[in-house]
């Protein structure tokens, strides 16, 4: 091969670098399903799945709710925020849920170097383990984003995604679509993914209002239906 060539081909390589880093290797874990669960394995009932939190006031309404419907659910949790209300988490976990890693600060993992993601990871589990006295066995990459050493700092846990997500993060969104797509979710392992917070880029600070008032539609009706809520299972459950 010419010089020449040889230079294009490098700096094509070089180029590509980064994509296969994040954008390649998100690709690779989700075709594969290693470690990545999908749907709820026994293929039965329903998860809910919150991100984003904990917010001083969404979250501690959605607790109301999950209280008054006795429903049992699963929270990603921000690191920063879980320090700023440590007693949101407190009580999350004495009423049952599940507590899970999100990110220490809401990164994008294809934006991360290595050591920072596990850094991300790691004050995420310290946060939640300095409050609930147990580790978390469940993980959620912001927005699914994951690189080449996602798999290597995440071991411990599962990682879970969703089967179903409804741009609940947009107050338009929430308002025209949310509550009958939440009728259709059928009770066979799904994993739905809603936010109880909205200070994210691109979200709508009140979006978890306009949420809530249509989950709380939707778990009135479910309930009277008898469908089955269940909570993700942990890493070491599966197999
Ligand atoms: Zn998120």
């Amino acid at each position: 091969m010419g010089k020449r060539k040889t230079a294009w081909l490098v700096t094509g390589i070089l180029a590509l670098a980064p994509l296969a880093y994040g954008m390649g290797a998100t690709a690779l874990i989700r075709l594969t399903n290693y470690k990545v669960m999908k749907r709820i394995p026994a293929k039965r009932g329903i998860a809910l799945t919150f991100d984003d939190g904990p917010h001083p006031v969404y979250t501690l309404r959605l607790l109301d709710l999950l209280q008054q419907y006795d429903i049992k659910a699963t929270f990603f949790v921000v690191g920063e925020k879980v320090r700023m209300y440590p007693k949101i988490i407190e009580r999350m976990y004495n009423e049952g849920h599940q507590i899970g890693i999100h990110h220490d600060r809401h990164t994008s993992s294809w934006l991360l170097t290595p050591s920072q993601l596990e850094k991300e990871i790691r004050e995420t589990h310290r946060a939640i383990s300095n409050v609930i006295g147990e580790s978390p066995t469940v993980y959620r990459p912001p927005w699914g984003f994951m690189n080449a050493f996602t798999l290597y700092y995440s071991k411990p846990y599962q990682i879970v995604f969703w089967t179903h997500v409804f741009q609940d993060w947009k107050v338009e969104r929430c308002e025209d679509g949310l509550l009958d797509g939440l009728r259709n979710v059928p009770a066979n392992g799904s994993i739905i993914l809603l936010h109880d917070d909205g200070t994210n880029p691109g979200a709508d600070d009140l979006a978890p209002v306009h949420m809530l008032d249509k989950l709380e539609i939707y778990l009135e009706e479910a309930v009277k239906k008898e469908t089955e809520f269940v909570v993700v299972p942990p890493y070491n459950h599966i197999k």
